[in-house]
């Protein structure tokens, strides 16, 4: 596993988040998640996300030059050197095309881009019931993933929680629509490179993970 790049893909809810998290706990690759660093950056009030906030608020997706920018320098820090797993970049083909560039230019390569594949009627119900807990960061669910005892963090033990502003029904048909129409085109663009693994994101977290670490030869 050490070295190793991947991308994963699939729509918002699709379990990318948890998927590469497990991944980072199991193997030590470091996830990347632009959703996150776009999200510090609002919380931060830097001149990025004061430049994200309403775009982000309103479902659509952030410039291209912003998310290539934050990219190419975070695959540059050390950590990134025992592998990485890009999730939510790229999503769109210009994203794509410059993460092609960058990964040539700094002497890496991509091992696998993996679909996790969720239809849109289950979208709604994963997004809109999910939480994460303030202190650790770990993602919780109303019906699918619920603390062992209620209202503690199963990770670090605290009783703090809060909700994406973003993860509600009106913001999440937008989401799904920049996903539709924007980031989909990806999937046959990977496919063409020889790099696509399709997994059913639709079962128990536990059985994609296992899916997974088969599709990318970690099992
Ligand atoms: P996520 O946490 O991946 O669901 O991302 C949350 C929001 O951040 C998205 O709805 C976009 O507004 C923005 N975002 C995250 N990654 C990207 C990206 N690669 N390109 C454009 N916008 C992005």
């Amino acid at each position: 596993m050490k070295g190793t790049n991947l991308i994963l893909m699939g729509p918002p809810g699709g379990g990318k988040g948890t998927q590469a998290q497990s991944l980072q706990d199991k193997y030590g690759l470091i996830q990347l998640s632009t959703g996150d660093m776009l999200r510090s950056a609002v919380a931060a009030g830097t001149e990025i996300g004061k430049q994200a906030k309403a775009v982000m608020e309103a479902g659509k997706l952030v410039s291209d030059d912003i998310l290539i920018g934050m990219i190419d320098e975070r695959i540059d820090l050390p950590d990134c050197a025992h592998g990485f797993i890009l999730d939510g970049f790229p999503r769109t083909l210009p994203q794509a095309e410059a993460l092609k560039g960058l990964l040539a230019r700094k002497g890496k390569a991509l091992a696998a881009v993996v679909e996790l594949q969720v239809p849109d009627e289950l979208i709604v119900e994963r997004i809109t019931g999910r939480y994460h807990c303030t202190a650790c960061g770990a993602g919780y669910h109303d019906k699918f993933k619920k603390p062992e005892v209620p209202g503690v963090c199963d990770v670090c033990g605290a009783r703090a929680f809060a909700r994406r502003k973003d993860d509600n029904e009106e913001t999440v048909k937008a989401r799904l629509s920049a996903y539709h129409d924007q980031t989909a085109p990806l999937l046959p663009y990977y496919q063409n490179e020889g790099l696509l693994k399709v997994i059913d994101g639709t079962a128990d977290i536990a059985v994609v993970t296992r899916q997974l670490e088969q599709a990318i030869g970690a099992a």
